[in-house]
């Protein structure tokens, strides 16, 4: 396990409201306020908060709740910054946090001021050094994955490159889902590098969100979308048709969709605890991880939802190691290849690379 914590990696798939630190203990102790000033019935929520092992239906309930609790802009700011700290701290070095930029007319929030309280969560960090926008003179800078003593004996602080994807929620309308490609693409100087396709999967029509995606597309702003959640395989077979950059999760494929995933080469981000705890796959054992690493078909292990999931990007590795029987210069490469995957620009991925190039003396 502390190998997998001292492992440089690449986190491609974490929902910020997912990823909210002690989110049980927090939401308990909130959720409890929010109950006694009425705002919520405490009794409707209290079981699911209280389980570890959660349905993606009572996920979408505790998200529910989530929001209410998490929806001003200061709480969203303090959110911000503690996701990206922790992450640090499990020695992620590029992180893609993706968020629902959202609308709340009695809080005077936008989908604009929600992003500027996320931002402002990323710029208040401070035990870490966030790269938030491409800065050509930092690619040149010595790369630090790990604290290290400078020449003027100041310790050096550990640096995290954070970029942001917008998600658009399926319980949107298409001009909601517009507005957020379209401030994707305002936001573009911003650390924003992608657009995602995420929510309730039984809820809502592709052809709802296809325009806004579509839009996205023609402006060559990079799209993940979840996929196979369920069995929809008319949705299924349009999201591959569509050919994202990238595919999350892909749960339910049938053996033609399978075949056609493979063939496209669409790189999968793999959230093994997220979709056996969901019931996405039936085990850890009969994941398809398996299927795609033995296919050498190009994957990442991503999170999902560390706070609602209590897990790690540690934790997933040492997962895998321990299910699948990976080596230390398997992980070690699984690690390195997600490189390949991010939403960033080029310099970003010449810098990664060379953090993996330096933390391979020491780890392998
Ligand atoms: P937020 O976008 O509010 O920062 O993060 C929480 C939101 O991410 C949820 O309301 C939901 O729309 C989306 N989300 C988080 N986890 C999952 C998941 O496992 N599957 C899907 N489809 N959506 C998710």
């Amino acid at each position: 396990r502390e190998w997998c914590v001292a492992l440089p990696k690449v986190e491609l798939h974490a929902h910020l409201n997912g990823s909210v630190r002690n989110s049980t203990l927090l939401s308990v102790e909130l959720a409890k306020q929010l109950g006694d000033k009425g705002v919520i019935v405490f009794e409707d929520v209290k079981d699911v908060i209280m389980k570890d092992g959660r349905s993606l239906p009572e996920c979408f309930k505790l998200f529910d709740l989530f929001h209410i609790l998490t929806t001003d802009h200061d709480t969203v700011t303090r959110i911000a910054m503690e996701v990206v700290e922790d992450f640090a701290a499990e020695n992620v070095v590029y992180l893609e946090i993706r968020t629902t930029p959202k609308n709340n007319e009695a809080k005077g929030m936008t989908k604009r001021s929600y992003m500027n309280a996320v931002i402002k969560g990323l710029k208040a960090v401070d035990a870490v050094d966030v790269v938030l926008f491409d800065s050509k003179s930092r690619t040149n800078d010595t790369l630090t994955c790990t604290p290290t003593i400078g020449l003027d004996g100041d310790i050096k602080k550990r640096r995290i490159y954070v970029r942001l994807l917008l998600s658009i929620d399926r319980r949107e309308t298409t001009s909601a889902a517009l507005d957020t490609v379209n401030l994707a693409l305002e936001m573009k100087d911003q650390g924003v590098v992608g657009i995602d396709l995420s929510g309730n999967p039984v809820v809502g029509e592709w052809e709802t969100y296809l325009p806004a995606l579509q839009h996205a597309k023609e402006l060559g702003i990079p799209i993940t979308l979840h996929c196979g959640e369920v069995a929809n395989r008319k949705e299924i077979q349009a999201m591959l048709d569509f050919c994202p950059q990238r595919l999350g999760h892909v749960c339910c494929l049938n053996d033609a969709e399978w075949k056609k995933l493979k063939s496209l080469m669409i790189p999968v981000e793999i959230c093994l605890t997220s979709n056996v705890m969901t019931g996405g796959a039936p085990s850890l054992e009969l994941h398809h991880f398996a299927d795609l690493y033995n296919a050498k078909h190009p994957l990442s292990l991503c999170t999902d939802d560390c706070g609602l999931f209590s897990t790690s990007l540690s934790n997933e590795y040492y997962l895998v190691a321990a299910t699948f029987g990976l080596s230390k210069p398997d992980l070690f490469h699984l690690a390195q290849e997600a490189v390949q995957f991010i939403f960033a620009d080029e310099n970003v991925k010449m810098s990664l690379k060379e953090v993996f190039k330096h933390a391979e003396k020491r780890l392998t």
